[in-house]
């Protein structure tokens, strides 16, 4: 692999959930509180087998696993609203966090010119409340959902390619991509990324995120910077 310098990473994209913000099951319990809503999940199958989906599917745009689940559009967005409004009641009540020194870390690729971009397979709205609740507004340059990019979430490359458009990045070379799961590996190595980069504060394993092509593998992105030489 070409080596890439630290002076060459001029663009971070950094996956939400597991990655820069403290996930602690909440996801998967929305998911379960999607499934006491809906009815139609349960043609699925149980709730446990649901939230056994939910966290081997984590990462990719959340209307399209629920489509997944339910095979009929309908359906989809009757649970998928009852996820985001699940999920954001659990965030409203404290549940989120960030992870330990992710905001340290953002703060130093920045200060070094280097734009970040946060990413993720929520809905807008419950994009905004998760960095409402973390007081993130002004931490970073860019917050894409999937709808922002076209509607297609990870892991196709479409959220990397429209951060990279977006913060008018030069070349894809020049571009991390980060995140927990391997839905996020794929749609950096998908994207052409300079550094694709796997961390374990999150869903998968580094077995798992080795496999879908991650060129770096951290115990979180408070090692970005350290990564990056910085
Ligand atoms: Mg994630």
């Amino acid at each position: 692999m070409t080596d890439i310098s630290a002076a060459s990473i001029s663009l971070a994209v950094l996956d939400m959930a597991g990655t820069t913000i403290a996930d602690d099951g909440l996801v998967e319990e929305a998911f379960g509180l999607a499934y006491d809503a809906e009815p139609a999940l349960a043609g699925y199958g149980s709730r446990e087998a649901v939230k056994q989906f939910a966290r081997a599917t984590m990462g990719q745009s959340k209307i399209a696993v629920f489509r997944e689940l339910t095979d009929a559009d309908d359906a989809a967005e009757r649970a998928n609203l009852a996820f985001e409004r699940g999920y954001e009641s659990l965030v409203a009540g404290g549940g989120a966090s960030a992870i330990p020194g992710a905001e340290e870390a953002i703060r130093a690729l920045r200060d070094e010119g280097i734009a970040v971009v946060l990413t993720t397979g929520f809905s807008p709205s419950t994009q905004r409340a998760l960095i409402e609740a973390l007081g993130w507004h002004d931490l970073v340059d860019l917050a894409l959902a999937p709808v922002d990019a076209g509607g297609r979430g990870r892991p196709f490359p479409d959220l990397n390619l429209t951060a990279l458009i977006r913060t008018r990045t030069e070349s894809v070379q020049r571009m991390l991509v980060a995140g927990d799961t391997v839905s996020d590996v794929r749609s950096a190595v998908r994207a052409g990324a300079g550094r694709a980069v796997g961390v374990l504060s999150g869903a998968h394993g580094e077995a798992q995120l080795r496999e879908a092509g991650a060129t770096d593998v951290l115990g979180s992105v408070a090692e970005l910077p350290a990564l990056l030489g910085l």
